[in-house]
């Protein structure tokens, strides 16, 4: 059959290639975001105990009641909006899904997306396969400054939406107060929609506090906050999250979400819930991780990798200049095939494959994981 295809460009993902190859040769995987370690008993105890309860069948469409109430308090608690859980709030098959579904409710062909790269690699083929475009503005190391000015530049009449994402994969980046200003200045009296990818709430280190799209009452009335319960509860693999919307924006989104996913695994949402009414589980995560950034940094301080700074997120990037001109690509490839340890090489999460000898490592995985590893990277 002649098939032209929608997405010519797109190919395996980076994080399946890297996790496929390290597995292949036995090396330590600080590659693909996802924790080493299990998630809580007590969370393994609920989901249990709803299976057996017998929450077996379809939860409803936007989620489960409990769990957007829940949800709703801990956002009022966290970031003081009060948002409806009835019309504001909607649990989704984790972030991936939340992002593309509300991207494929409200692009139309030819409307312009801006992106800021090095970005998540969902963001473009989502746009694309939806008939958008991505226009795309470029952050660039040591400090992937976004100069809003300039940001502000690439606007048009067709701009139809802008994606953030804080703390951000993969540089490790906040958006600060000053930034959320600058970016209601350029939305605001604009027919723009602000998407912000915000997987990594509880991922923020050094005593800053994260700034969500949900600080900015005037940004929300056009915005749409998404978020990954597989970051929060160390279960990457559960597909959960929610997204949180005004009423206009999220009966668009609820159109389509009816339509693909419907409604998502009901006693996990049940246990969720349940398990989201004890803050301290989800308040203790900034400490847990900054403390695993930190054994990272100190493991590597003897090695010639240079470490760019991180204020959030899994991950830790290091500029490898002083031990190879080789692309990073290439690089990464070598770091598993001679040394046994998998990253992931910064310039896939650019559109121009931007090359400035940069690595990506995850530190969400355990001292003894991050201790190996940085052991062989010391002797490179
Ligand atoms: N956004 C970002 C920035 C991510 O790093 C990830 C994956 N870790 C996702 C979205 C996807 O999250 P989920 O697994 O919940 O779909
Ligand atoms: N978000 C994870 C990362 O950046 C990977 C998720 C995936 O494999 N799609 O590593």
């Amino acid at each position: 059959m002649l098939l032209s295809s929608k997405l010519p460009g797109v190919g395996t993902s980076i994080f399946t290639v890297m996790s496929a190859m390290a597995a292949e040769h036995g090396a330590i995987n600080l590659a693909q975001g996802f924790p080493d370690f299990d998630c809580s008993d007590r969370l393994k105890g609920l989901v249990d105990k709803y299976i057996r309860q017998g929450h077996n069948q379809y939860a409803p469409m936007p989620g489960l009641p409990a769990l957007r109430k829940v949800m709703a308090e801990k956002i009022k608690s966290l970031y003081g909006l009060d948002v409806n859980p009835d019309t504001e709030i909607t649990i989704t098959s984790g972030a991936t899904q939340a992002l593309y579904t509300a991207i494929s409710a409200l692009i139309r062909p030819d409307d312009e997306v801006i992106l800021i790269e090095p970005a998540y690699d969902s963001y473009r083929p989502s746009v694309e396969v939806n008939g958008g475009r991505a226009i795309t503005y470029e952050m660039s190391a040591p400090d992937y400054a976004i100069d809003w000015r300039m940001l502000e530049r690439l606007i048009s009449w067709k701009t139809r939406m802008i994606i953030v994402n804080t703390p951000h994969n993969p540089t490790g980046k906040i958006l600060k107060e000053a930034d959320w200003k600058e970016l209601q200045h350029i939305a605001v009296n604009r027919d723009i929609i602000v998407l912000c990818d915000e997987a990594y709430e509880h991922l923020v280190f050094d005593g800053e506090r994260h700034e969500s799209l949900l600080r900015y009452p005037q940004i929300f009335e056009r915005g749409m906050s998404v978020f990954s319960f597989g970051k929060t509860l160390h279960t990457t693999g559960w597909k959960l999250g929610c997204i949180v919307a005004p009423p206009d924006l999220t009966r668009e989104f609820r159109k389509v979400h009816q339509f693909t996913v419907f409604a998502v695994n009901t006693p996990m949402q049940h246990a969720v819930a349940e398990y989201f009414e004890t803050p301290s589980d989800y308040l203790e995560l900034n400490g847990f991780f900054e403390k695993k950034r930190n054994f990272l940094l100190q493991a590597m301080s003897g090695s010639r990798f240079k470490p760019l700074h991180s204020e959030g997120s899994y991950f830790q990037l290091y500029d490898y200049s002083a031990i190879s001109d080789e692309p990073d690509t290439e690089f990464a490839k070598q770091l598993i095939l001679e040394h046994g340890v998998a990253a992931i090489p910064v310039s896939v999460f650019y559109s121009s494959h931007k090359q400035e000898r940069v690595i990506r490592l995850c530190f969400a995985k355990k001292e003894e994981t991050l201790e190996r590893a940085a052991a062989i990277l010391c002797k490179i």
